[in-house]
């Protein structure tokens, strides 16, 4: 399944690739060789399909991580005196507004707890309020905790009061339902690296056809300029600079699989059941989930740091790690917390080993209090 020296990675990505995957990066392609222009195609089509989104957008593919992807979405698509509404509940949220601040862009933020979802009713209310404001960026699933947002909801508001919604869907595209035709959105961005199982390296928008076209011109940068990749691509069926062929040719390989499996529905289910195995286990063992579970997507869960004097993450972390298993630390300000994540190429009985090797070093490491400091809900 993986090289045998590799540890398993229960983290937001990079994630375990499997053997078909990795093996895909052992061709050297040229840009223009034939069979690499197929697999783009193909790729290209195949993410449309994830989201059900063939007949309205287009993807366009980037060069880069994920972030990338955002920054292109959001310099694309937000004309220079577009306003953008950020509904706010984690880091991921935040670094839209700080890179809406980089280019220039006016931003609006509602500010939420992180334990808290984004609210559609928030929403609409601020879009009511300020006519000013043309998109709302949201981030599906909010990896810092692990939080699931209401898309559907976000989406109706924003389509019925006729603004552009913008999606982060990085950690959420292929494990969780994202139907184009009930779900309107302006543009998408996910990566290679995450729920698709492919490696890191390159992300990809899926615009709306219609929007995208009249997109010229609004990107500050040259190299994340979505209209200007997708022109060029469509023209000579190139990309712009240099195409991470290695990447794009695993990512072909990842697709192949993602559909065998079953696609999305499959997909996300295996992911679900890996997520119960974590958080039954890791529950038995005497940890307490940070969110409740209702509002926790089945991509990486968030839990409390032991309130143990002898617990450090670190060498906690060291341990788990020596056995095979790299976790993940915390992403919050407030709460002393880590993180577990439940997708790549990994099944429940690798989560039932994983949880096993914790509740060793929990052990080994004489820690015997493993609910929170402050005793929590
Ligand atoms: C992973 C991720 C990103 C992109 O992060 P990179 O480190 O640039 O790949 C963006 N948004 C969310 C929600 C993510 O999970």
């Amino acid at each position: 399944m993986t090289a045998p020296q590799d540890p398993i990675l229960l983290t937001p990505g990079p994630l375990t690739t499997s053997r078909r995957t990795k093996e895909a990066m052992l061709s050297d392609y040229g840009s223009r060789d034939m069979r690499f222009i197929e697999m783009n195609r193909r790729v290209r089509a195949m993410l449309l399909d994830v989201a059900h989104a063939r007949d309205t957008h287009v993807a366009v593919p980037l060069q880069g991580s994920g972030t990338f992807a955002v920054e292109a979405m959001l310099g694309t698509l937000v004309p220079r005196d577009g306003h953008v509404l950020v509904p706010a509940n984690g880091a991921y949220c935040q670094r839209i507004a700080r890179i809406l601040g980089v280019l220039g862009r006016r931003a609006t933020r509602i500010d939420y707890p992180e334990e808290q979802p984004v609210r559609a009713e928030d929403v609409a209310r601020a879009l009511e309020r300020e006519p000013s404001i043309s998109h709302v960026a949201l981030v599906h699933c909010e990896t810092s905790t692990g939080m699931l947002n209401p898309l559907a909801e976000v989406a109706g508001a924003v389509a019925a009061r006729g603004r552009g919604l913008l999606v982060d869907a990085m950690s959420s595209f292929g494990a969780l339902e994202i139907d184009a035709p009930r779900v309107p959105f302006d543009a998408l961005v996910a990566a290679s690296g995450k729920c698709l199982e492919g490696p890191p390296g390159m992300g990809f928008a899926l615009v709306r056809r219609g929007v995208l076209e009249r997109c010229a011109g609004n990107a500050h940068s040259l190299v994340l300029d979505l209209h200007d990749q997708w022109t060029s691509m469509e023209k000579n069926a190139q990309w712009r600079f240099t195409p991470p062929t290695h990447v794009l040719a695993a990512l072909h390989a990842a697709l192949e699989q993602f559909a065998a499996e079953g696609g999305q529905p499959a997909r996300g289910a295996r992911y679900r059941r890996n997520c119960e195995a974590l958080v039954a286990g890791m529950t038995r063992l005497g940890f307490r989930l940070f969110l409740e579970p209702r509002h926790q997507a089945p991509i990486i869960v968030t839990f409390h740091a032991p309130g143990d004097p002898g617990y450090r993450f670190q060498e906690f972390y060291d341990r788990v790690r020596e056995r095979g298993y790299v976790l993940y630390p915390g992403k919050l300000t407030q709460v002393d917390t880590l993180r577990v994540g439940c997708i790549g190429h990994v099944d429940e009985r690798t989560m039932q080993a994983a949880v096993q090797a914790i509740g060793e070093t929990v052990r080994e490491m004489g820690i015997t209090r493993l609910a929170p400091e402050k005793a929590a809900a």
